[in-house]
């Protein structure tokens, strides 16, 4: 057996308020055919990062429309998820060394996982590479009995994968049924499967992040940390990882601060279970840092939970997410939703939710962050107005709500494929 997740209730009638019932009512007609089957969602962590964060609600809203669904993390070890977050670096386009060693742990972590699955499943997700080659092992000492559909979820922009390590997982993302993609632009041309969708991710409007907080209750929050909530706030929430660029951002920062001396910086950032870099980058942050009292570094270790985050980001005078790469960047979608604008880096799935000039700036450099940030900072309502705008690109376009639409279209979709296959 996999690690279960322990999940959440949500019901689909609480999202009327929010998204409307036309779309309520075509996700519960998606939903129909698919009453009762049985889902498994398989990732490498149960917090910490995007990923945990989509099927901390996604697996709840497949439950809550008559789905049997699970989300089950994979085992790892230190080692392991060493090697895995090397592979991420990779397929993100750095130089890393790819030898059979690794190859041999990744390989045998992956084996055991396909051991504990349990059989029965309709549908199986594998969330990026960490899992990706249980399906081979699956397949190879027929561990399975049902006839189940599998899809590999790619979180990862492999727009500039490093091609020795691309080669090597082609093969096992291929044996799967179909594949999902944030973006088409991030699906190599080298990939050969039937089945290539793309369906970015979502946030979740009633999730404890991102549901309406009172302002008195946010301005409380910031100032336990010693945030000044009568200052100017420039804050960023993300994971220690150097493609998230918290050294850039605190350069950024330190231009904005010679020309808006009350200006604030807040990074924001958690440490996952499947992220051993995070400590190392903490650490250089830290010494960018170099103790200034304006600049609040803060991780969950100092109980920054969701309500906080929630908190922070509504706070934020301007958002940033400075990404040198980036598979979506949920980040973005969630200040969004809280009216506020957003100085993006121009990566991967940013560029999809802001908007360059209407919901925040797309930049390309510490220099232009500065500049952007401080142009919202020197104009409020222009600020505020640009929030207003990515709320409602938010509500267009990434709400749970369509997800789950993609995803229950999909399922439909394969589904019938199996059926058509099966009469001819
Ligand atoms: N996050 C959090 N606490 C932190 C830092 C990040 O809860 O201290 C959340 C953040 O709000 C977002 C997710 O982790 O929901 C990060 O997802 P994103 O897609 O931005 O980046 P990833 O970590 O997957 O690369």
């Amino acid at each position: 057996m996999l690690e279960r997740v322990p999940l959440l209730e949500k019901e689909l009638a609480d999202y009327t308020e929010v998204v409307g019932e036309e779309i309520l009512a075509e996700i519960t007609r998606l939903a129909e055919p698919l009453r009762g089957s049985r889902v498994l969602h398989i990732n490498a962590t149960p917090y910490g990062g995007g990923v945990a964060e989509l099927l901390a609600t996604h697996v709840p809203l497949l439950r809550a429309v008559g789905m049997d669904a699970e989300w089950c993390v994979m085992h790892g070890s230190d080692e392991f998820f060493a090697i895995t977050k090397q592979v991420h670096n990779a397929l993100q386009g750095a130089e890393v060394e790819w030898n059979p060693a690794m190859q041999r742990t990744y390989l045998e972590r992956n084996l055991e996982n396909a051991l504990a699955l349990e059989d029965g499943w309709d549908f199986v997700i594998v969330h990026d590479p960490q899992p990706a080659a249980i399906l081979s092992f699956v397949h190879d000492a027929a561990l399975t009995h049902s006839p189940a559909h599998w899809i590999w979820r790619c979180h990862i922009d492999l727009t500039v994968a490093n091609p020795s390590v691309w080669e090597f997982f082609r093969p096992f993302v291929e044996q799967h049924h179909a594949s999902v993609w944030t973006m088409p632009e991030f699906v190599p041309p080298s990939l050969k499967m039937d089945h290539v969708v793309h369906a970015p991710p979502c946030i979740d409007p009633l999730s404890v992040k991102n549901l309406d907080l009172p302002m008195p209750f946010c301005q409380e929050i910031t100032k336990q940390y010693g945030i000044n909530p009568n200052r100017p706030i420039m804050c960023q929430v993300s994971r220690y990882d150097p493609w998230k660029d918290p050294v850039g951002v605190i350069e950024a920062y330190r231009m904005v601060h010679d020309e808006i001396p009350e200006a604030q910086l807040v990074l924001a950032g958690s440490m996952a279970t499947d992220d051993p870099e995070g400590f190392r980058v903490w650490e250089e942050t830290e010494e960018a840092r170099g103790g200034d009292r304006d600049i609040h570094l803060l991780s969950n270790l100092h109980q920054v939970g969701n309500v906080q985050i929630n908190a922070f980001q509504r706070m934020a005078d301007v958002t940033v997410q400075k990404s040198l790469r980036e598979g979506f960047g949920l980040t973005v979608s969630e200040a969004l939703w809280k009216s506020r604008p957003v100085v993006g880096g121009r990566a991967g799935g940013i560029k999809l939710q802001i908007r360059d000039g209407e919901d925040g700036f797309l930049v390309d450099s510490i220099e232009e962050c500065a500049q952007r940030t401080i142009e919202l900072l020197a104009d409020g309502e222009r600020a505020d107005a640009m929030g207003i705008h990515g709320r409602e690109h938010v509500r267009q376009n990434f709400l749970s709500t369509r997800e789950l639409r993609d995803w229950l279209s999909l399922f439909n979709d394969l589904a019938e494929s199996t059926h058509t296959a099966t009469r001819s």
